[in-house]
């Protein structure tokens, strides 16, 4: 026997799970790609392409940078507004850039919108796949498990993800919010997925990295609800939410 400090760590928060569900349903952004992760940095490299065109002391710069996180997180916390304009992320981006260059006594709508759409090709070309996404897709497949894949966003761009990065034949079911017509946490965008795949909540676990969208609503549901956190950044201190599950890795499901 194992000294005790040996023990794997119980990756369990909640109730008592089996080992496999009959249906796993997982999100598709940044839980199966590296999609939107890390903004703050991501925003920092691309302002730097730009930084012949911008004020160019440093304390101006990094101005700029925060005036766009701040626009940014103002703009998709109205959540009727974000549900309408994760449709046109594009388009959302060159908003957010022109209200920080306003906000900074600099407005000019045609740069603005030159960063907004160097920032959404930025975030397209580093799309990529987490390292064990196939191979745990894969093996829960064949191990007779139903998949479904369950992703808000706009029908093309999200269409163009499931393509490139080879998911269509992975999953009995795609469900696209631009597609559907409906996006999560809509309860009948996970009554729909069930229907479709023919099984009951309660033989199902949602994967995501959105907590409201992935855990909170398909526990509503009476589905189980795992957290995908790949950072390892961990629930705020003052969460209420309680994941079946907590994930660093996908792989973690089939150990
Ligand atoms: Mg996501």
């Amino acid at each position: 026997m194992p000294a005790l400090a040996s023990w794997p760590k119980p990756r369990y928060t909640g109730r008592i799970m089996p080992a496999l569900p009959t249906a796993i349903l997982f999100d598709l952004d940044d839980t199966i790609i590296q999609a939107y992760a890390k903004p703050e940095e991501a925003w920092w490299r691309l302002l730097e392409r730009f930084r012949g065109e911008l004020p160019d002391d440093a304390d101006r710069f990094a101005r700029m940078h925060r005036a766009i996180l701040e626009e940014g997180r103002t703009f998709w916390s109205d959540p009727v507004k974000a549900a309408r304009w994760r449709l046109d992320l594009a388009g959302a981006r060159r908003l957010v850039v022109r209200r920080a260059l306003a906000r900074l006594q600099l407005a000019d709508d045609v740069l603005a919108d030159r960063i907004g759409d160097a920032f959404t090709e930025l975030r397209r070309q580093e799309y990529k796949l987490f390292p064990d996404a196939h191979d745990t897709l894969d093996r829960l497949r064949a191990a007779g498990i139903k998949l479904a894949l369950v992703t808000n966003g706009a029908a093309l761009t999200q269409r163009a993800k499931v393509v490139r990065f080879d998911l269509e034949h992975r999953f009995e079911h795609i469900q696209i919010e631009g597609e559907f017509g409906k996006g999560k946490p809509d309860p009948e965008v996970y009554i729909h997925v069930l229907g479709r795949l023919g099984v009951p909540p309660q033989a199902c676990w949602m994967i995501g990295d959105n907590v409201e969208w992935e855990v909170v609503m398909p526990q509503r549901l009476g589905m189980r609800g795992i957290w995908y956190d790949p950072h390892g950044m961990g629930l705020p201190a003052d969460s209420t939410v309680r994941p079946d599950r907590i994930l660093t890795r996908l792989g973690e499901l089939l150990e």
